[in-house]
Order: C-alpha cells, then structure tokens, then sequence
C-alpha cells in the first residue's frame, strides 16, 4: 500500500492542499474530476472518511458505501448521461489497479464502455 489515507492525494484535495475541480460535494461525499480522464466523463467519488480500500470497509461502512453509489447514480442523471449509461468502478488493490489508497468509486460515461474490462 502506498502513502496512509490521511495523506493521499485525495485527503488533500478534500482538505483543500491542492487544487482539484470539484463537481459534488455533500456532507459525505466528494466527486473530483478525475486529472486523467479516461472517458468523456470521469469523476471519483470520494468519501470523506478516509478509508484505504474497499477491503478496509467494514459493516460499519456499509451506508457510506451506498452513498457513493447513490451520489454517482444522481450526478449522472443530473448531467443527463443517466440514460444512455454509464460504468462506476471502485479498483481495488494491486490487481484490481487501484493506485490511490483513500475509496473513490470512478463514474466513468460519454461513450461506450467496452467489456470485459483490461
Ligand atoms: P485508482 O487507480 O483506481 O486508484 O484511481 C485513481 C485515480 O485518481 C486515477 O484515475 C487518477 O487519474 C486520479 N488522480 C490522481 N491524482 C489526481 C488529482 N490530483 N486530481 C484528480 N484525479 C487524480
């Protein structure tokens, strides 16, 4: 695992240390635009509570988990992508590619999405 989750980029984007451009924000949940778009549409949702992958969430995090879910699901139709579609993808450890250890569910739209994934 790479840098603590207090210190990811994405804590300190959240705490305002570097910039970003934020296109969500509630009292949970974050979403970023995603500095290397790999779709007409990338945002990563991002969780306040600094958790380091999807296999460090316990029951506890169970709503927070389902509020990314929702929080995508609403900007999507929000920015009208809902009903073409589109991919959320949470990576998870080396082999699932993840290389920011702080959750973020990508929301990933605009074109078709290819399947199966690389
Ligand atoms: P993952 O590889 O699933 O952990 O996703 C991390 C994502 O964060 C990648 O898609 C990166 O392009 C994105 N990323 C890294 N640094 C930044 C940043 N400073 N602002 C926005 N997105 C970033």
């Amino acid at each position: 695992m790479s840098a603590a989750t207090s210190d990811s980029i994405f804590s300190r984007i959240l705490r305002g240390e570097i910039p970003a451009t934020i296109v969500h924000e509630d009292e949970h949940v974050v979403g970023i635009q995603d500095i290397h778009p790999q779709a007409p549409v990338h945002v990563l949702f991002v969780p306040r509570k600094p958790i380091a992958t999807l296999d460090a969430a316990g029951p506890e995090d169970a709503e927070l988990l389902g509020r990314l879910m929702l929080a995508a699901a609403a900007y999507a139709r929000k920015i009208g992508v809902a009903a073409n579609g589109y991919r959320v993808v949470m990576n998870t450890n080396r082999d699932g590619g993840q290389s920011v250890y702080h959750i973020h569910l990508h929301l990933l739209a605009g074109r078709p999405m290819l399947w199966p994934p690389g």
